[in-house]
């Protein structure tokens, strides 16, 4: 088959891009130096911009998983269109079809099934998908945004001042205005290019699947560190319009800490988070559905059929427990409420909610020995 129309300008810029950071950066290393201050403005671009994508482009108007003020959207517009990853709309739209198609070779713009070139940057430079190029007709919320129309309608504009006039201002004050476009401007723009398309390729092909196998998307920290907190792909994919992506207070997700934190001085608000319940749930389906596979991969095991029933019967009674749990921890969120707390009924409420709670931490700890049990097995 043949392959679709090179896309000139894409491989232009990477070409520029690319060609400059990595000759141009070394040359002004040797020759003219680079200070302590273009290498801090440099990191400091790098997750402003970088951040930009993640909190903006992707979690704010790509899935709306919150809302934010018009000076945090003008921020994100300006910090996006420096990573020269097109406009918030275009990226938006792609993105939205990433995740209605994932893995579909004809319609994800960046399936993760045509190898990690192809989802890393081979997507954007020929004309695969033509005929969506200019349709946004899966963004017509994100058309009512004029920030978003803004940005759109002076992409070009925008990007070139964004990038050039803040390093080269920047550079001015420092006394070397090419070494801090250099470093700050085309090396980070490299930079955060690949950390990017990173999400896009290794996130679908290395690490973790503990909350779905239905796509390619994988949970990976070492990626999560590098990307903003983005690298827990494979819960993002199954909870796309949680604004967090490493859910546990301990994963390195920079994007969920920063849109958290403007909500506390009312900059952002309505963050939305899925059930803790359906989040236990799906993970404790993989967790039996894995171990299965793996029993069922056993070439003869004596006790076999015990072993599966016996798998199946704690799940059921695992996942019924847990509704329990959920259930009586809502009933003392409401008593909460209605500031009822401190009456009988309250405590009888919240004696059965702490004794549901040791009961599943103890029937958690059974299920998750029986699942390594099975695994050592096999
Ligand atoms: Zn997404
Ligand atoms: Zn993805």
């Amino acid at each position: 088959m043949e392959k679709p129309r090179l896309i000139l300008l894409n491989l232009l810029v990477f070409i520029i891009i690319t060609g400059v950071a990595l000759v141009g950066v070394p040359i002004e290393a040797v020759f003219f130096d680079i200070d302590a201050v273009e290498l801090v403005t440099c990191v400091f671009l790098i997750y402003f911009s970088g951040m930009s994508i993640t909190a903006g482009y992707h979690r704010l108007w790509s899935h709306k998983s919150y809302e934010a003020n018009a000076l945090v959207r003008f921020i994100f517009a300006v910090g996006g269109a420096m990573t020269v990853q097109n406009s918030i709309l275009h990226w938006s739209s792609d993105h939205r079809v990433h995740h209605k198609h994932v893995d579909d070779n004809d319609k994800d713009p960046y399936s993760a099934k045509r190898g990690f070139w192809y989802s890393h940057m081979g997507w954007m430079l020929r004309e695969y998908q033509p005929v969506r190029y200019s349709d946004y007709s899966n963004c017509r919320d994100l058309q009512k945004d004029k920030i978003v129309m803004w940005q759109h309608n002076n992409y070009l504009a925008i990007t070139l001042i964004a990038n050039f006039g803040i390093t080269g201002i920047l550079g001015w004050l420092n006394g070397d205005i090419l070494g801090m476009v250099l470093v700050a401007g085309v090396l980070r723009i490299l930079v955060v290019h690949h950390v990017t398309f990173f999400i896009n390729s290794l996130a679908h092909i290395w690490g973790r699947q503990p909350y779905t196998d239905a796509n390619t998307a994988r949970d990976n920290d070492v990626l999560a560190f590098f990307t903003f907190g983005e690298g827990y792909h494979n819960f993002h994919h199954i909870f796309e319009y949680d604004y967090r992506n490493g859910i546990k207070w301990w994963q390195w997700d920079p994007t969920k800490w920063l849109i958290r934190g403007l909500s506390f001085i009312g900059f952002t608000k309505n963050l939305r988070r899925c059930p803790e319940e359906r989040i236990e749930k799906a993970k404790l389906a993989m967790q039996l559905q894995q171990t299965q596979a793996k029993l069922a991969a056993l070439p003869s095991l004596p006790n076999k059929d015990e072993l599966v029933k016996l798998l199946n019967d704690e799940y059921e009674a695992l996942i019924s427990k847990m509704s329990e749990f959920y259930n009586a921890k809502k009933n003392v969120m409401d008593m909460k409420r209605k500031a009822l707390l401190k009456t009988y009924e309250g405590m009888e409420i919240t004696y059965h909610y702490k004794e549901l709670k040791a009961t599943l931490a103890l029937r958690k700890d059974k299920w998750i020995q029986l699942c390594q049990q099975q695994l050592h097995y096999a």
